[in-house]
């Protein structure tokens, strides 16, 4: 099965070639980070102007790289939501112009549930599965007894692990996105200052607004003081508070739900010290494989569009050409 994945949702321009929802023929990623960062985040309007500037190009770039045509395509799979209307639109009228024109079924896809398949192209599933996503807008705990079938079974009351990075280092005066950067000065300090943990009485859900306060609070105090806080030691007093929280409630999951696999999914995903953590836990775990995938198929990208777009296509799933963007789009539509 030949699937061409494609992702507009946010930031980032992408088309990729999957060959039975494992095998990567090509993956092109067009990021517009450089139009964004100074304005601090993703500008909306700007990102959907990047997206209908690049997204022939990238689509082209994609076929060409995997030496293929069209007519070699068994679907398109396409990101139907969540994330910015605007952008969405841009992917899914794409998609759909083509669908229409070659005459290729059309599959709709949820955008995190396309974070979760990315471990499919590093690793064999095994069900039943835990995956821990965190990324930009999401932070939950997703529990998987087959292929397709997404439950939530705990997720963010306010901030989204990925934006508490953000914030955080905006406070810090580091350049969006800032989670690469707090990573990084965290690997260099001590966690040596003291900061809250939301464990929300033994539930799954998360919260990471208090800790983000704690952090800007913990800055302006000593400021008024005239005291320095070195910040490689708040980034790794922040990082360590994040690891906490989400390895442990995770571990108590897979204890719970006695899954067989855990998977890391999303643009935190990508974070070394949260990566190092998990594994470090895992290895002393027996009967649990621990799966994450590389930095590049952590963050925004259609490879993993394409994996997720397999499945649901194997399953039946097909979308019409009244298909639109959703940005309230909930996981639960493939089940
Ligand atoms: P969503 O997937 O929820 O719709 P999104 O697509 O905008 O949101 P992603 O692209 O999956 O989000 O992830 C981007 C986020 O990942 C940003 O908040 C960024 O700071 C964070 N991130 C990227 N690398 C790291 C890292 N090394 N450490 C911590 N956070 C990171
Ligand atoms: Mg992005
Ligand atoms: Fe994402």
């Amino acid at each position: 099965i030949l699937i061409m994945g494609m992702e507009t949702s946010c930031d980032e321009t992408a088309v990729s070639i999957i060959k039975n929802g494992t095998e990567i023929l090509s993956n092109v990623v067009a990021s517009q980070i450089e139009s964004h960062k100074r304005f601090g985040g993703v500008v909306p309007e700007i990102a959907s102007r990047h997206h209908v500037e690049q997204i022939t190009l990238v689509m082209e770039e994609a076929l060409k790289t995997a030496e293929v045509t069209y007519t070699d395509l068994d679907a398109i799979a396409v990101t139907e939501g969540p994330g910015l209307v605007g952008a969405l639109l841009v992917g899914v009228n794409a998609a759909k112009a083509v669908s229409f024109a070659h005459g290729i079924p059309l599959v709709g896809v949820h955008h995190i549930a396309g974070h979760i398949y990315a471990n499919q192209l590093v690793d064999n599933l095994e069900f039943p599965l835990l995956a821990l996503v965190v990324s930009g807008g999401h932070t939950e705990l997703v529990y998987m007894k087959e292929h397709g079938h997404f439950e939530v079974i705990g997720e963010t009351r306010d901030d989204a692990a990925g934006e508490a990075y953000d914030k955080v280092a905006r406070t810090l005066r580091l350049p969006y996105p800032g989670g690469p950067h707090i990573d990084r000065l965290a690997a260099e300090g001590e966690a040596s200052i003291k900061l809250p943990r939301a464990w929300l009485e033994g539930s799954y859900d998360f919260s990471f607004s208090g800790l983000k306060s704690a952090v800007i609070n913990t800055v302006h105090n000593a400021e008024q003081r005239g005291e320095v806080i070195k910040p490689e030691d708040l980034a790794a007093s922040f990082q360590e508070s994040v690891i906490d929280v989400l390895t442990t409630k995770t571990i108590q999951a897979v204890k719970e739900y006695k899954v067989k696999q855990v998977v890391l999914a999303g643009g935190v995903a990508a974070n070394k010290g949260l990566r190092a953590a998990l594994e470090e836990k895992f290895s002393r775990i027996k009967d649990v494989k621990l799966t994450i995938p590389p930095l590049s198929l952590c963050t925004d990208n259609a490879a993993m569009i394409g994996a997720a777009g397999t499945v649901f296509y194997k399953k039946g799933q097909r979308a019409l050409l009244d298909l639109n963007g959703n940005p309230g789009l909930d996981i639960t539509i493939h089940n």
